[in-house]
């Protein structure tokens, strides 16, 4: 895969000395099975891009991040002992959950605002962001795997996002939403799992299903190895302030916890 075999030492165009670096790590050694991923965690901007030309108000919409599950993804990792690998830059930088060079990656248009930042980009303008800060998060997501596998240790991928109550108009009913295409063991537990809840609108394929060009994470890491593996959607208005995250992180921890020796026994 390109994102294995680039350079990490090439010189920085794009983030400076006062900027962080792109990939998050939570209990980089946890004993989970459970491997959380979180794309759209941040909305970071390097500083030579500015504010993209939006205001403030646009750059914290959910087109920027995906709000809340930040909280929700640290909380949980640290319940369950499990590996976080999390991206900080907002997604309208480049979206760390599309293959590169789809429209979508450096999106010129997300839902109805347009983001001028993203205008006129050259070839190398485009590779830069894609050096700098998708690269160095899906090179990490592969070695983590890698070493798991090469330890022999179980790797169960989630990948944690939010969505918002109202795209384009539409209201979304859903409190919680599985993602899912290939692994047939996973998402039919933790759906079942998460209607046994009783008090939840559960999304199957909804607000969104997997696809080769709305999606990266699942496809590349989790499909093509046979991983078991399911998007997690929570829409974001449950999870906006700490309380919320804190609900949601004990809830899935309790859910995915309760499955996963289920699921190892399945996959054995
Ligand atoms: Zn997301």
């Amino acid at each position: 895969m390109d994102f294995a075999s680039s350079s990490a030492t090439a010189t920085s165009l794009l983030l400076g000395a006062t900027d962080v670096a792109p990939v998050l790590e939570h209990n980089a050694d946890g004993r989970s099975p459970f491997l959380f991923t979180a794309d759209h965690y941040g909305r970071l901007i390097p500083k030579p891009l500015g504010d993209l030309g939006l205001p403030e108000s646009e750059l914290m919409r959910h087109i920027g991040w995906d709000i809340g599950i930040a909280g929700v993804a640290e909380r949980l990792s640290k319940r369950l002992d499990a590996h976080l690998i999390a991206q900080r830059y907002s997604r309208l930088v480049i979206d760390c959950n599309r293959p590169p060079g789809v429209p979508s990656s450096i999106p010129l248009l997300s839902e109805a605002t347009t983001i001028p930042g993203n205008d006129g980009l050259s070839r190398e303008d485009r590779e830069t962001r894609r050096c700098e800060i998708f690269d160095p998060y899906h090179r990490r997501i592969h070695e983590a795997i890698e070493r798991r596998q090469a330890e022999k240790r179980p790797t169960i991928l989630v990948a944690l996002h939010s969505f918002t109550p109202v795209y384009a108009g539409a209201a979304r009913p859903w409190h919680i939403g599985t993602l899912h295409r290939l692994d047939k063991i996973l998402p039919p537990l933790l759906l079942r799992a998460l209607r046994t809840e009783g008090d939840l609108v559960v999304g199957d394929n909804e607000p969104y299903a997997v696809s080769e060009t709305t999606d990266y994470t699942i496809p590349v890491h989790a499909e093509a190895r046979g991983l078991m593996c399911c998007g997690i959607e929570i829409r974001q208005d449950l999870i906006t302030d700490e309380g919320g995250q804190q609900q949601w992180a004990e809830r899935l921890a309790r859910i995915l916890g309760g499955i996963e020796a289920t699921l190892i026994g399945r996959k054995a």
